[in-house]
């Protein structure tokens, strides 16, 4: 099976699904978004490292930013902050235009320390995935980067992480066809939700956010 284009779901947003199902469904189905210092600081630092939009070579790794992928099979697309192309003639893959075989490595970018959970994970994983679709290859390893400590960490993409990722995609495409928002589920979590004040996770348990708010307005007006 593959999907329409109009029915691709972004990359990035399996991190909001991955720490939490029903913050994903505000942002991404209600769209609700209130922005943090956390959420700021993320953006700048992406658009820092999508900024040049180019192809250099260094130290024989080629470093592409900005790439856009895609995978028709699980209807999902998304821009990698960066794709390393590493020289391997043996287990590397052909690359337009280019002489020679490489390996091909994703690199994500974000701001602040790695996190407990696999919000950050999860988003290497669906690169790779789309990559390997786009470019007939396989990837092992890619990497995200943190700001604090400025320091790459290794994500190897298992069996078990990639079956994970696409589990958790056709959850999110069923949500999506059916604008369904689980209900809040309050956890240790909500401290840290950029959405906490919009989710009214005490007020809203057993309602809609948009019909909890539209009910407010009905009854002040
Ligand atoms: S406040 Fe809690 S339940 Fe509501 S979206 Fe955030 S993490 Fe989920």
């Amino acid at each position: 099976m593959e999907y329409r284009e109009e029915d691709y779901l972004m990359i990035s947003s399996i991190q909001h699904f991955e720490f939490c199902r029903r913050q994903w469904a505000l942002i991404h189905i209600e769209q609700l978004w209130e922005e943090n210092l956390r959420t700021v600081e993320g953006e700048i630092m992406h658009k820092h490292a999508h900024d040049s939009d180019f192809t250099e070579s260094r130290n024989g790794v080629i470093i592409t930013r900005g790439m856009p992928v895609y995978s028709r099979r699980l209807g999902v697309s998304g821009v990698c902050d960066v794709v390393e192309f590493v020289r391997d003639d043996v287990n590397g893959c052909e690359i337009y235009q280019r002489e020679g075989k490489y390996q091909v490595v994703p690199v994500e970018y974000k701001r602040g320390e790695p996190k407990e959970g696999l919000e950050d994970v999860m988003q290497v994983v669906l690169q790779a995935i789309c990559l390997e679709e786009m470019l007939c290859c396989r990837i092992e390893t890619g990497y995200l980067y943190y700001g604090m400590p400025r320091r790459r960490m290794a994500v190897v993409i298992t069996e078990e992480l990639r079956l994970r990722a696409e589990q958790k995609l056709q959850e999110m495409h069923d949500y999506y066809d059916r604008r369904y928002t689980p209900k809040a589920k309050i956890s240790k979590k909500c401290n840290a939700c950029s959405l906490k004040e919009l989710c009214l996770p005490k007020l809203t348990k057993n309602n809609n956010v948009k019909d909890y708010i539209a009910g407010a307005i009905g009854e002040n007006s």
